[in-house]
């Protein structure tokens, strides 16, 4: 993305990526700013034999196959963060949060197709009724089966803990961290 040389403007090979925040062409000036993306992710603790789990999605598809996140995604033109993770809440575990609680933002790099996306990351606190069933994971269900492998609950009764979730994303790891401050 930041090989980008022709300027879409007056189409002469002119841009150059300045200050590691936009493309500006030296022939008619306009400027294009690498603004970066907002994404939400859904932290949700669920208790279960007296142990505190994480529940995680296994992702289908790249980048980043195969590892975990927690749900969640990019926000769409016109959302609010608060839309966003509802939507992809919905989308990727096949239910809406009964409640969410804003815990912490962190910075991501989302390699999509040779892209680097450079996300700010929104992380909700959420809970679910009935996440207290046994049968809860069974219950979850992705809208597209080829993008969600499957749903897990790993152990988070201490920092220590994040280590050995194999997390596909930092910001997931910052979020997680921050439970435990
Ligand atoms: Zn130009």
């Amino acid at each position: 993305m930041k090989e980008l040389k022709y300027c879409p403007n007056c189409g002469k090979e002119t841009l150059s990526y300045v200050n590691n925040r936009k493309w500006s062409c030296s022939e008619c000036h306009l400027s294009i700013y690498n603004n970066v993306a907002a994404a939400v992710g859904l932290v949700t603790i669920i208790e279960k034999d007296g142990v505190n789990n994480i529940l995680l999605i296994k992702r289908g598809r790249e980048p980043k196959k195969d590892y975990l996140a927690v749900p969640g995604g990019f926000v769409d033109p016109g959302e609010s963060a608060e839309e966003a993770a509802g939507r992809e809440c919905y989308e990727e575990i096949g239910l809406v949060p009964d409640r969410i609680t804003y815990l912490t933002s962190a910075t991501n790099n989302y390699k999509y197709n040779e892209i680097d996306y450079i996300t700010c990351d929104i992380f909700f606190k959420a809970t679910f009724k009935g996440s207290d069933s046994k049968n809860f994971l069974l219950k979850l269900k992705a809208e597209d089966s080829d993008e969600i492998l499957g749903f897990e609950l790993y152990p988070l009764t201490k920092k220590e803990d994040i280590n050995s979730i194999p997390l596909a994303f930092k910001s997931a790891e910052v979020a997680l961290s921050s439970l435990f401050k």
